[in-house]
């Protein structure tokens, strides 16, 4: 659950704010016009009534994380929110968890993000992960050849 509650914590305040109040904006007049309907019975009033906003309120704060998460992983953030946000049926919140990219790296020498994917960092030029010797893209320890030139890693590849 620590995971879970360190993720809300990224959504922004904006997104909170916008959130409650619409959630504020859209409970009040459907308690008024479903609040009193005696033949839905108290679940069913209730459940309308706070429901339906309830689930309006979740989406903008899925729409906040997105923005949020986009941006600190190097994506284009806003435009990641607004398809998310517009695409029906939620296709856009499960089309952005499946695309999304690894989180960043901080480069140990200046501090600034770094993708995951880079061998070096594109500020200072610190190595942030095993690089083929021949074309010095970033490889994984375990390959015995580089999948960008081919060229061989065994020859210790450098760290
Ligand atoms: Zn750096
Ligand atoms: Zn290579």
């Amino acid at each position: 659950m620590s995971r879970f509650s360190s993720e809300i914590k990224i959504i922004p305040k904006a997104a909170w704010a916008v959130a409650i109040i619409s959630y504020a904006c859209l409970a009040v007049p459907m308690l008024a016009v479903f609040g009193f309907q005696e033949d839905m019975g108290p679940l069913g009033r209730y459940l309308v009534s706070f429901g339906i906003p309830l689930l309006f309120l979740i989406y903008i704060l899925l729409a906040g994380y997105i923005y949020a998460d986009a941006r600190r992983r190097g994506m284009r953030a806003v435009v990641w929110t607004l398809l998310a946000f517009l695409i029906p049926n939620a296709i856009g919140f499960i089309l952005y968890f499946i695309m999304r990219e690894p989180l960043m790296h901080t480069c140990p020498g200046c501090g600034k993000p770094a993708r995951a994917q880079f061998a070096f960092c594109t500020y200072c030029g610190t190595s942030l992960a095993p690089a083929c010797p021949k074309c010095r893209q970033a490889v994984e320890t375990e390959w015995p050849h580089c999948p960008h030139c081919g060229g061989s890693l065994k020859a210790a590849p450098v760290a």
